[in-house]
């Protein structure tokens, strides 16, 4: 997206005193943030990725210690794309402009799903994706705060100036439109969508609960996307799963990155294990999901997880037990 290599050009903010080149971002980010971070330290910047805890979320005060002097920028996801925690970003934000650090947030999967008001978050720079929120794939956008502070960015792309000399080139009419018109759907069905998808995940949570044992939830239940439920069967390769399935479409892991085998490194940030990580399956529930869908997805998930687990009678009991049990 957008903000691939965003804070390569990053002026920063004006007056900002001494050189600037640390970085401060999060393990469980998309790698569209974690890719640049890792090539900008290869040009020459330092980083600072931040933990998470067994919820997914972060602590205010150890990202507070972890802007120093030289951080130009901190970068943190509204919501996460595999497991949808929600991180407190008014209270990051507040410790980043305290220190005249710049924050940017990657927005791309909270956009239009949950309320974000650039005129109430101190958010410096926010990333959004059109596709993300129902709008046409190739198009997102990028707010840059124009006051207090004033953000200044050099071009990535020159060539005519346009957008205020931030990126040239012939704009994309139709993407544009189709995002607009996208969050302004997303707007209006806010409240309504998010009340409803909450009361869908919460049947779906349960109507598996009821029925299989083992079912553990990956990250906070709250504050998360509502949308969003992702679980780890004990027991069942995540992939084996989503191959009996059929047509329930489901995710393991982040479906950017779902070509490497390697177990999701949100999950493992979480401290997750790995047999628990190759376990899990994110549900995605979005505006056309019906309770009659979800009680389908319960019937078959159900079924296929139990016939998964009866040929693998042998399997050995979680390590720790606990860990396998819902909160
Ligand atoms: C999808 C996604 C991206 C990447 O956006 P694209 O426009 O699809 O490249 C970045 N961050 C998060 C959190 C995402 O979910």
């Amino acid at each position: 997206m957008l903000f691939r290599s965003l804070p390569a050009k990053l002026v920063g903010v004006e007056g900002s005193g001494p050189w600037r080149d640390h970085l401060v971002t999060v393990a469980t980010e998309h790698k569209a943030v974690l890719d640049p971070v890792r090539a900008l330290v290869d040009e020459g910047y330092r980083s600072t990725v931040l933990g998470v805890d067994a919820q997914g979320l972060m602590d205010v005060d150890a990202f507070d210690a972890a802007l120093g002097e030289r951080t130009v920028l901190a970068s943190v996801m509204a919501a996460n794309n595999e497991i949808g925690v929600l991180q407190p970003l008014a209270e990051l934000g507040a410790r980043a402009r305290a220190k005249g650090v710049l924050f940017h947030t990657d927005a791309a999967q909270a956009a239009g799903k949950i309320p974000l008001d650039v005129r109430v978050l101190p958010v410096d720079l926010l990333s959004l994706s059109a596709h993300k929120l129902y709008g046409p794939k190739g198009v997102g956008a990028l707010y840059v705060r124009r006051k207090a502070p004033r953000v200044s960015l050099v071009p990535l792309v020159y060539g005519g100036g346009h957008e205020r000399g931030l990126r040239s080139g012939t704009l994309d009419v139709p993407g544009i439109v189709g995002l607009g018109a996208a969050c302004a759907l997303a707007q209006a069905e806010l409240e309504a969508e998010a009340t409803r998808l909450r009361s869908l995940r919460a049947r779906l949570y349960e109507g598996l609960r009821a029925r299989l044992d083992r079912v553990a939830l990956n990250g906070a239940l709250e504050p998360r996307l509502p949308g969003n439920l992702s679980l780890s069967f004990h027991g069942v390769a995540g992939e084996a799963l989503i191959h009996a399935l059929g047509d329930i479409a489901v995710s393991s892991g982040s479906a950017c990155t779902s070509a490497s085998r390697e177990p999701s490194h949100v999950l493992r940030a979480l401290g997750v294990g790995d047999d628990r990580a190759h376990s899990s399956l994110r549900f995605g529930l979005g505006r056309s999901t019906t309770a009659a869908d979800i009680d389908r997805v319960i019937d078959r998930v159900v079924d296929r997880v139990q016939k998964l687990r009866a040929m693998s009678p042998d399997l050995e009991p979680p390590a720790g037990g606990l860990t396998w049990e819902a909160p």
